[in-house]
């Protein structure tokens, strides 16, 4: 696998907590421009691979190598810069800012505004960036929420508040966007829109890696599908190929 084609790799990760191991020894490839989906049951290790992948978690062994470049235990911050971007299976947006605001601040993402001046008042210090403020607007378009600019995440349908997550994530154009459990409390046509999007972010030229427990969503949008249990990889393939696979049919039947 040579480094032009391979967006991340993840070798060997072990990740534990005391006595118990996480993660055991799982290892996978994604390449570039590839829909990655991340199955397993409850409790299987899918939001610790992503903590240990986007920096949050420190593996306790193995290794992290994103762009070609080995970044285990690099930071969430420093990941971020290096082009990884991740949402979170409880939405994390800024409660006190509007939608345009959040996609501000993600937009800023050389942070020439320092935390401290965040503090002392986003809204004036963002808005007289007139590139910034355009950018967002741009990407508030693209994903339907124009009309919501102005108002705060909280007041808006759970649908719409995924869709800014998503946006905010984005925003960032970043290489790898790592999406936990997106699908999580939308309804049918969301979940459709949800889909159309995330391959439209693909098609823009982002690789992204979806944990989902949606699996109809998981067989019509990811060329290929990890499967972990127990901490560990028990399947890897095509969609079709790997929910034909026993050991994943044995996994999933006492979840
Ligand atoms: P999944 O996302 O597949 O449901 P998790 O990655 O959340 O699984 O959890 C995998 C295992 O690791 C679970 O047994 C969970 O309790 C444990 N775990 C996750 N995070 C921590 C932590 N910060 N401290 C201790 N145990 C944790």
């Amino acid at each position: 696998p040579d480094q032009a084609t391979t967006m991340l790799r993840v070798a060997e990760v072990t990740m534990r907590f005391r006595g118990l191991k996480a993660l055991d020894r799982v290892s996978l490839t994604v390449d570039r421009g590839e829909i990655r989906g991340v199955v397993g049951p409850n409790g299987s290790g899918k939001t610790t691979l992503f903590n240990v992948i986007s920096g949050l978690y420190r593996p306790t062994g193995g290794r992290v190598e994103f762009r070609g470049r080995d970044m285990t235990g690099s930071t969430p911050y420093r990941l971020a810069r290096a082009g990884m971007s991740r949402t979170f299976q409880n939405l994390r947006l800024f409660g006190d800012l509007t939608v345009e605001e959040n996609v501000l601040v993600a937009l800023d993402r050389s942070r020439t505004l320092s935390s401290w001046r965040y503090l002392l008042g986003p809204v004036g210090i963002l808005r007289r960036d007139r590139e910034l403020h355009r950018q967002a607007r741009a990407v508030l378009d693209r994903y339907g929420l124009a009309d919501f600019a102005g108002l705060p995440p909280k007041s808006l349908p759970y649908g719409i508040q995924r869709r800014v997550e998503i946006a905010r994530a984005v925003a960032a154009a970043p290489s790898l966007l790592l999406l936990d459990e997106p699908a999580a409390g939308l309804n049918g046509e969301e979940v459709r829109q949800l889909s159309d999007i995330v391959r439209a972010i693909r098609d823009s030229g982002v690789t992204v890696i979806v944990i989902e427990h949606n699996m109809g969503l998981v067989m019509s949008l990811c060329e290929r599908i990890t499967v972990l249990a127990g901490g560990r990889v028990i399947a890897e393939g095509e969609p079709a190929q790997v929910a034909r696979t026993p050991a994943v049919i044995e996994a999933y039947l006492g979840d």
